[in-house]
C-alpha cells in the first residue's frame, strides 16, 4: 500500500462524523498519526475511533475540545503536541449551520457559528504555526463551503463565517509562503451528512413533500450536477494538498460544487 504521509501527525477538528471522518480516513491510509476531535456522543466516537483503527491508522487519538471554548482550543494543540511531539498537518473542519432570516436570528447563533467556523480556525492555526515552523513543514487546510464565495437567504452567520475563513486563508498562505508550509481551502457544495440532513428535514416538513423531494429540491435550486458531493472525494483533496505535489500550492480556494459557482 502506497502511505505518501507515512509518519506525518494529522489533527482534524470535527472529525467523529460527515466529512471530517472521510478527511481522516483518507490520511490515515495515506499513514498518518491522527488527533480526531469533535463533540458527539460516545458511541460516535467510539465507533469513529475503532473504524480508523481497523482499516489503516494504528495511532489515532481523540479530544473533545469543545471549539466554542477559547481555552479547550488551546488544550487542543497543547494534547495533540504532548502526545505525538509535533502537529504536521491541521484540517479546520469543524463547522455549524443555522438557517433563519436575520431578525429573528440570535446574537447566540451567530456568536457560537462565528467561534467555531472562523475564530476556532484562527486560534488553532496560531497554535499549530510554532510546531510545523520548527519542523520546516506544514499543511493547513481549511475546509470553507461555497457559502465561502456567494451567498444564500437565511444563512447570515454561516455566509459571513465562511467569507471569513477564505480571507484568513489567503493571509495566512501570505504569512508563510516564503516557507515550506502551505494554507489553502475547500468550498464544497451540498454533500449529504447530518448537517444537510436538517436542512432537508425542515424542507421536507415546510413544504409537506418526502425527504428524498427535499433533497432533489435543495440540489435542483444550487448543484447543476443534480448530485451530492461525497465526502470521499473531498478526503481525497484533502490529501493530495497534503502531499508533495502540492508544495507550490498556496493561498488558493478549490471549490468542489458540482457546478454551483459557475452559474
Ligand atoms: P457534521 O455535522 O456531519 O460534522 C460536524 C463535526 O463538527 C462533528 O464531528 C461535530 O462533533 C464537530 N463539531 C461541532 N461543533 C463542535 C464544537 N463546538 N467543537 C468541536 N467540534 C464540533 O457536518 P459536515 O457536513 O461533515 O461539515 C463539516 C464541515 O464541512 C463544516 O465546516 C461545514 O461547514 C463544511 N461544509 C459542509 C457542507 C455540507 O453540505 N455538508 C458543505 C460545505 C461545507
Amino acid at each position: 500500500m502506497m502511505t505518501p504521509l507515512d509518519g506525518k501527525i494529522a489533527l482534524v477538528t470535527g472529525s467523529t462524523s460527515g466529512i471530517g471522518l472521510e478527511i481522516a480516513r483518507h490520511l490515515a491510509r495515506a499513514g498518518c498519526r491522527l488527533m480526531l476531535n469533535g463533540i458527539d456522543t460516545p458511541s460516535m466516537v467510539e465507533d469513529a475511533i475503532s473504524g480508523l483503527r481497523a482499516k489503516a491508522a494504528d495511532e489515532v487519538l481523540f479530544s473533545d475540545a469543545d471549539l466554542t471554548d477559547p481555552k479547550q482550543a488551546a488544550r487542543l494543540i497543547a494534547d495533540t503536541l504532548d502526545s505525538f511531539g509535533a502537529i504536521d498537518i491541521l484540517v479546520n473542519n469543524a463547522g455549524v449551520q443555522r438557517v433563519a432570516p436575520i431578525e429573528s436570528f440570535t446574537d447566540e447563533n451567530w456568536d457560537r457559528i462565528v467561534e467555531i467556523n472562523l475564530s476556532a480556525p484562527f486560534r488553532l492555526i496560531r497554535h499549530a504555526l510554532p510546531s510545523m515552523r520548527a519542523k520546516a513543514w506544514g499543511r493547513i487546510i481549511n475546509i470553507a463551503s461555497v457559502h465561502g464565495l456567494v451567498a444564500s437567504r437565511h444563512k447570515s452567520a454561516y455566509v459571513a463565517s465562511k467569507h471569513g475563513l477564505v480571507g484568513l486563508t489567503k493571509t495566512v498562505a501570505l504569512e508563510t509562503a516564503a516557507e515550506p508550509i502551505t494554507c489553502n481551502a475547500l468550498c464544497p457544495g451540498y454533500v449529504r451528512t447530518a448537517l444537510m440532513e436538517s436542512q432537508i428535514a425542515a424542507k421536507a416538513s415546510a413544504e409537506s413533500i418526502s425527504i428524498e423531494e427535499a433533497a432533489k429540491s435543495i440540489l435542483r435550486e444550487k448543484q447543476p450536477s443534480q448530485s451530492f458531493v461525497a465526502a470521499s472525494d473531498i478526503g481525497a483533496m484533502v490529501t493530495f494538498l497534503c502531499s508533495d505535489a502540492s508544495s507550490q500550492i498556496t493561498g488558493s480556494i478549490f471549490t468542489i460544487d458540482g457546478g454551483w459557482t459557475a452559474q
